[in-house]
């Protein structure tokens, strides 16, 4: 089964309706649970991919580059405007409880004026990933009950 998060962010990508093939792909984070399968499916899609983290030198640049730029840091807005390529698609995966309620780790207002498509948060890849939970469910339900 497909981890429920990068299944998630593959599903909201085939929605855009977008042609992925050799589109380039930036994903911020390189988690075992996020990160690196989100990486992993995106190349399956045919998406030429990077995977920044802490390290990464030039981040802000590197994600300027990204036809499709996933955010799975953990840090509230970190995303800023200077971090994205005009018409680019943003996944953001972040959680992040602050004192003004939940964040992604996307500046959404920021985002939304240079961006194509964006997810929000709440919403967006949290209830996907439910979403997905669910269909992994019905699908191992299947696999036990079909003879
Ligand atoms: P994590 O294990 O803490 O990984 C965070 C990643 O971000 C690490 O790879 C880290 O790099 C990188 N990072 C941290 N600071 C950075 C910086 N300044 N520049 C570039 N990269 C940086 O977190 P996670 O479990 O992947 O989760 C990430 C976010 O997604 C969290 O907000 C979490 O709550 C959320 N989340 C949401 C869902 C959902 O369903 N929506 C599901 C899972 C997680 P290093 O490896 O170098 O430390």
């Amino acid at each position: 089964f497909l981890p429920c998060t990068p299944k998630g962010i593959i599903r909201l990508l085939r929605q855009t309706g977008k042609d992925l093939n050799g589109l380039n792909a930036v994903v911020v984070g390189r988690s075992q649970i996020v990160g690196l399968p989100a990486a992993h499916l995106l190349l399956n899609e045919n998406c030429t991919v990077t995977v920044a983290h802490s390290r990464t030198r030039g981040l802000a640049s590197l994600c300027r580059s990204a036809d499709i730029l996933v955010a799975a840091v953990g840090k509230p807005e970190f995303i800023t405007r200077d971090f994205i390529k005009p018409g680019a698609i943003i996944i953001d995966v972040g959680i992040n409880r602050t004192p003004d309620g939940l964040k992604g780790d996307v500046c959404f207002s920021e985002a939304i004026e240079t961006a194509s498509y964006i997810t929000p948060v709440p919403g967006g890849v949290g209830p996907m990933t439910i979403a997905m939970l669910l269909e992994n469910t019905c699908e191992a339900f299947l696999k036990q009950h079909r003879p």
